[in-house]
């Protein structure tokens, strides 16, 4: 199956309701990370284009801004209703880019249309305040306001959900929005883009641009009619956005790097740890921010724990994520893979040891062994640095306080796992852990109705809930005052 056969497919950018290509017409390769052919080409757009849909956003407001909660809201449920008619398309694309199992990218559209499905619900929700004035002529209002043009910058881990998490809350409340996806996966972006422009949007209200992502990024960081910058990325990048974004004082949300603790304690069901381990290491190849990256498993279980988690770990398919029995798919490409190459041989000459895996797959191209390394010291890399790929250290500890001060001793913040049956200690663990979410005696946390993000290093601002509109909003207070004449 070729991409280019797909009705969705398109190549080039979303520009103001426009299909255009590149001003100089130079275009990028994309490739299948499964089988590294290229797949197609979508425009190298720069500064230039970026303006365009910025501005062609911008011009797009008043319109957008104008229509009721509810209509936007038609505009969304039908942008949901024919994502969801298209998923199995909208998944072998995900696929084909991105390189994740079929099944998984199935699980990404529907999860991915569950933040349009709640955030076209949720707008209709933007209730304000009345606050009694000191004042007895006086009533105080507070009323909320979308921000204006929102910019967002995606990754390729999730092609799909980073952009309806971060587009559909926009949209709702009533900001345009130019998005900007990873280069490795712009398919799943421009198809997005192709639904909406089936669903209705008014033209500049959703815009997709491709291309050189430090030549974006600063015209999207920098432009004063950007309101808002909405990030899904490395803490690296983050950083430096963050920094740019400084000089128009826009809004900003970042979501960053994770280095996730999972625990096991002595008294949890080691068959539940041993599920959620895995759905939690291995899911997309072990390429998602909130991917266990340290296994802390209690001495009373670290022996059955780790028998059980390798077994489990040998019944993983690695393969083509196109084939139905795939369970771990390629990484998406070769820096990917060095990384973590590099993290396991620097783990093992510090003393781990393998349990499984611990190099390259024998279909080699972007392909690593699910990898279980035991008897991993602090000074390793893997123990503070996010891997981002098939490794799963496991560490010994003996009690509660002991694991929380391992688990808490990182610069991140993102997601964390553990597994009890101990009421008490469930709602110890849950305050003590400094993350900003805590996934108890589950290995997935993120949903549409939930807060997503973190704290540290790892972010700023929550994405999906109720509490995911914020970030769109401006507060605005009117004094009425006279009111006693
Ligand atoms: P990763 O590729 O590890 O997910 P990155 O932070 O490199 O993380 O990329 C996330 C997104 O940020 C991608 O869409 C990428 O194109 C974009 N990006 C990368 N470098 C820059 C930059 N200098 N300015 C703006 N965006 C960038």
């Amino acid at each position: 199956m070729k991409i280019t056969d797909f009705k969705l497919y398109r190549d080039k950018c979303f520009i103001n309701g426009q299909w255009i290509n590149a001003d100089s017409s130079e275009i990028i390769s994309v490739n299948n990370p499964a089988t590294l052919e290229e797949i197609g080409t979508v425009p190298k757009c720069g500064k230039n284009e970026t303006k365009l849909a910025i501005e062609a956003a911008n011009k797009s407001w008043p319109e957008w801004r104008a229509k009721s909660a509810k209509d936007r809201s038609v505009i969304l449920k039908k942008w949901y209703e024919l994502i969801i008619d298209n998923k199995e398309e909208l998944a072998q694309m995900m696929t084909l880019e991105q390189g994740k199992p079929i099944n998984e990218s199935r699980g990404e559209i529907v999860y991915g249309a569950s933040f349009i499905e709640w955030f076209a619900e949720e707008a209709k929700r933007i209730y304000g305040d009345t606050i009694p004035d000191p004042l007895t002529d006086r009533r105080i209002l507070v009323i909320k306001q979308p921000v204006g043009v929102v910019a967002s910058i995606t990754p390729w881990n999730f092609p799909n959900a980073m952009i309806t998490r971060k587009c559909a809350p926009a949209l709702a409340v009533g900001c345009p929005v130019v998005i900007k996806p990873a280069s490795q996966t712009p398919y799943s972006a421009l198809a997005l883009a192709a639904l909406a422009e089936e669903a209705g949007f008014p033209k500049g209200t959703l815009n997709v641009i491709t291309g050189k992502a430090s030549e974006i990024g600063d015209e999207l960081a920098s432009n004063s009619l950007v309101r808002k910058l909405s990030f899904t990325g490395s803490t690296e990048i983050g950083k430096i956005l963050l920094q740019k974004c400084a000089g128009t004082v826009k809004k900003v949300s970042m979501e960053l790097g994770g280095h996730a603790p999972f625990i096991v304690f002595d008294d949890a069901n080691i068959d539940d740890a041993v599920i959620g381990a895995i759905q939690s290491k291995f899911r997309n190849t072990g390429q998602t921010c909130v991917c266990a990256n340290r296994i802390y498993a209690q001495d009373g279980i670290y022996d059955e724990f780790c028998q059980k988690f390798v077994q489990a770990t040998s019944e993983l398919k690695v393969g083509d994520g196109l084939n139905e029995e795939t369970t771990s798919g390629p990484m998406i490409d070769e820096y990917s893979l060095e990384k973590v190459e590099e993290h396991v041989q620097d783990a093992i000459q510090l003393g781990a040891k393998i349990a499984i895996g611990g190099s390259k797959h024998s279909l080699g191209m972007n392909f690593y062994q699910p990898t279980i390394l035991t008897d991993v010291t602090p000074e390793a890399k893997i123990t503070s640095e996010e891997t981002f790929g098939p490794v799963a250290p496991v560490y010994r500890f003996k009690d509660e306080n002991e694991v929380i001060s391992l688990a808490n001793n990182s610069p991140f913040g993102l997601a964390s796992y553990f597994y009890s049956r101990d009421i008490g200690r469930i709602w110890r663990v849950s305050e003590a852990l400094e993350y900003g979410m805590v996934g108890v005696n589950t290995g997935l946390t993120s949903k549409a109705e939930a807060p997503f993000g973190g704290i540290k290093e790892s972010g700023l601002g929550r994405e999906g809930s109720k509490y995911g509109v914020d970030d769109f909003l401006e507060v605005k207070y009117v004094n009425m005052c006279g009111l006693d004449k």
